[in-house]
């Protein structure tokens, strides 16, 4: 297996990758996904290195990068690859910059807790979160052909307008980005996030059938299926108690937390 200063790299199975920043506090997962004709890298990071070091390493396909969302941690390495997709409502964020932050927010963010040497070629005074025009949009329901290996695209709104959730449907992963991950709370308390839309893509995902491992972007590298049932209860009594609003503060589900 790859050894590298930066990123981690674990093996899902023989043709899946997590490429995880375990060195800083937020715990970001990207992952590779390799097909027959081509592969689709699920984010590229933080940025604070540079991601393509690995995957060069790791295939010689031709990549797609699939935007989960537009915050700053997952688009880190974006300008190191051709070919970019993004939903359209987080098209604007990834052309003309993240809205609601500021330079100083974000790059506070990114450089603190950070607990391996950053590299030499990081500075965080100067950091810019990517720009630039994807390649293409994706959209609900859309369907990326690796080859022998079928992807489903989820729009799921509510942390990001854009959101989307990736359903590699011949092996079960389900890639849910920051819609649902376990350990630290699910953000949906500041003014570009939607609770109510959060709730709904919760409750999206919670039906997708033939899940076999749940993958979000920070903490716990892989979660159980079951977690789905978990999230299904918790849709409701988020629903029940009148809760999906700003203000409502965190509230703890099994395995997960919600903070609104
Ligand atoms: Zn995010
Ligand atoms: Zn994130």
């Amino acid at each position: 297996m790859i050894k590298d200063a930066w990123f981690t790299v674990q093996q899902i199975d023989e043709y899946t990758f997590a490429i995880s920043e375990y060195g800083h506090w937020e715990k970001v997962h990207s992952f590779l996904l390799l097909g027959q004709k081509k592969a689709v890298l699920i984010d590229t990071g933080l940025g604070i290195d540079r991601i393509k070091r690995v995957t060069d390493q790791l295939t010689v396909l031709p990549i797609d990068v699939v935007t989960t969302h537009v915050h700053a941690d997952h688009i880190g390495s974006h300008g190191e690859y051709e070919r970019i997709f993004v939903h359209k409502d987080d098209k604007d964020w990834l052309i003309n910059g993240i809205q609601g932050l500021t330079i100083d927010q974000i790059r506070r963010n990114l450089c603190r807790d950070i607990t391996i040497p950053i590299p030499k070629t990081f500075d965080p005074d100067t950091y810019q979160p990517y720009q630039g025009e994807p390649t293409g949009i994706l959209d609900d329901g859309d369907i990326i052909e690796l080859g022998n290996r079928k992807l489903v695209i989820y729009h799921t709104p509510g942390h990001s307008p854009g959101h989307l959730a990736i359903f590699d449907e011949t092996n079960g992963y389900l890639f849910t980005g920051d819609l649902l991950y376990d350990q630290t709370p699910i953000y949906a308390f500041y003014p570009s996030t939607n609770p109510v839309d959060l709730v709904y893509s919760l409750d999206k995902i919670s039906e997708i059938p033939n899940v076999t491992r749940v993958f979000g972007s920070h903490n716990t590298l892989g979660l159980e299926a079951n977690i789905l049932f978990e999230v299904k209860k918790a849709v409701q009594i988020l629903r029940e108690n009148d809760l999906i609003k700003f203000g409502t503060g965190t509230h703890c589900f099994n395995g997960f937390s919600i903070k609104f």
